[in-house]
């Protein structure tokens, strides 16, 4: 876990999704007219624009779509932890979700390969997502 990091901004669109993380579980909006799912959540469908949404639990493993390795603290707090690497893992019901990688040692990462997600808890008591190899 990267430490020291502001808590995520939860908003009316992103609680379901936050609410889903404090139970471990990772819930993604999917739509209810054409089934697609998006992320990071929000309000309207990004292919039809429908608004009505329907959460399904995502399930691993993902793939590795991109990454890249961090080596400029972008926050204060992450200037002792540099560099770290941040994910896009690609699920099978296509939906991309970005996060931290959390098990990275300077390994070489390969495009496609498996990551699962794992939860952690911060010094304040909420819970984050990240991903693992
Ligand atoms: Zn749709």
């Amino acid at each position: 876990m990267l430490r020291g990091m502001p808590a995520p901004v939860v908003d009316f669109d992103t609680q379901p999704f936050w609410d889903g993380v404090a139970s471990e579980k990772l819930l993604v909006p999917h739509c209810k007219a054409c089934g697609t799912g998006r992320w990071p959540p929000g309000p309207v469908c990004d292919k039809c624009w429908s608004t009505e949404t329907e959460w399904k639990n995502t399930v691993g493993p993902g793939r590795l779509y991109s990454w890249v390795v961090t080596t400029h603290a972008t926050h204060p707090a992450l200037t002792s932890q540099v560099p770290y690497v941040v994910v896009l893992v690609e699920f099978d019901d296509k939906v991309r979700i970005l996060g931290n990688l959390v098990n990275w040692d300077g390994e070489t990462l390969v495009d496609g390969q498996e990551l699962h997600v794992v939860f952690e808890e911060r010094e304040d008591g909420t819970k984050i997502y990240n991903f693992r190899t």
